[in-house]
């Protein structure tokens, strides 16, 4: 099959690779969509764990074509997704219910590999049904349970103001689910006026510039103020945003080894909560109902469409789209 592997960090082709072996309780997908995500671009950077060689994707859609010999949940034939994440279920951080933190955790496109390839492998344990999905919601579906897993997290206040800083794709899902969550008013704030503007269209009530936030930015006055931009010097002044006894939740990925400062005194003074979101957990069928009953708006997300041959000029210049899917069947 044709794949895309990541030989070393930043060295990456397209590739003749065999087509997966199938483990006993695992099944093969042919890939109809896989979505890029920040954490790929890490991936080919050599900035994420894992290891190499790896072909990753980790968000992915496609049909069912061969199942393993105790497989037997699924059908040949089945549009399907799958949480890529496998949690082992047998460790201590796993029984305490603690997935994301699993001892052995694996997971596609990241310690195995992943969907940027004609066919993935995965144990059918993690697939999802989503007949009648179209290929991009389909792709879309993890990043949706990531965004879901966090403000479960963090709790939305019911007729609250939330402040979202990024209209990337993640921000955007942010926004929608904050809305479905009874959020009074959502703001959203982005370098770029063409986000703000789908922003706009997806329902925030205010949308800003950096340039603008920063000479009109209101201080202590949203009830959760939430990060999708993983650059620490975009995060290190949300704080003084949060309204007292507010929650400010860390969603974006910032580098590993990045610092801010924060006054402790303002977190005692103030009641503030700081709450962290890694992965997802468990709401792999929260997103996929959400999507089915048309509470997000994800196809308007995808505006990059991509064949194998294609990726690695993207990892070398990924410029500012919004989401970038790749299509690794299609020529
Ligand atoms: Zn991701
Ligand atoms: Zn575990």
């Amino acid at each position: 099959m044709k794949a895309y592997l990541i030989e070393t960090p930043n060295q990456g082709k397209v590739c003749e690779l065999p087509v997966p072996e199938l483990g006993e309780d695992e099944v093969l997908i042919e890939v109809a969509a896989a979505g890029v995500c920040g954490t790929d671009v890490h991936i080919f950077k050599g900035e994420y764990f894992g290891g190499y060689p790896r072909v990753p994707g980790h968000e992915f859609c496609g049909t069912i074509v061969k199942k393993g010999s105790k497989a037997n949940l699924f059908q040949i034939g089945q549009f399907v997704t799958a949480d890529p994440n496998i949690f082992c279920e047998s460790c201590d951080a796993c029984k305490q219910n603690h997935q994301n933190f699993c001892q052995n955790f694996q997971a596609a496109g990241v310690s195995r590999h992943g969907a940027f390839a004609q066919f993935v492998a995965i144990p059918e344990r993690c697939v999802f049904d989503i007949s009648g999905f179209t290929p991009e919601e389909g792709a879309m579906v993890e990043p949706l349970a990531c965004v879901v897993y966090g403000q479960e997290r963090a709790g939305v206040p019911l007729g609250g103001n939330v402040l979202i800083f990024g209209a990337g794709p993640i921000g955007l899902m942010h926004l929608q689910l904050a809305l479905q969550n009874g959020a009074a008013a959502v703001t959203v704030v982005d370098l770029f006026p063409h986000k703000l503007a789908l922003a706009k269209q997806l329902g925030a009530s205010f949308t800003y510039t950096s340039e603008e936030w920063s000479a009109c930015g209101k201080k202590n006055y949203y009830e959760l103020v939430i990060d999708t931009t993983g650059v620490p010097k975009a995060v290190e002044p949300q704080i003084s945003y949060v309204k007292d006894a507010g929650t400010w939740l860390i969603f974006g990925v910032c580098p590993e080894n990045s610092q801010i400062s924060i006054n402790p005194y303002e977190i005692f003074r103030r009641e503030l909560k700081i709450v962290g979101s890694y992965a997802l957990k468990k709401t792999f069928g929260k997103a996929i109902a959400l999507i089915r009953n048309k509470k997000i708006n994800l196809e308007i997300l995808a505006d990059n469409r991509l064949t194998l041959s294609e990726v690695n000029d993207f990892f070398l210049s990924p410029g500012s789209h919004l989401k970038t899917l790749v299509y690794p069947n299609r020529e």
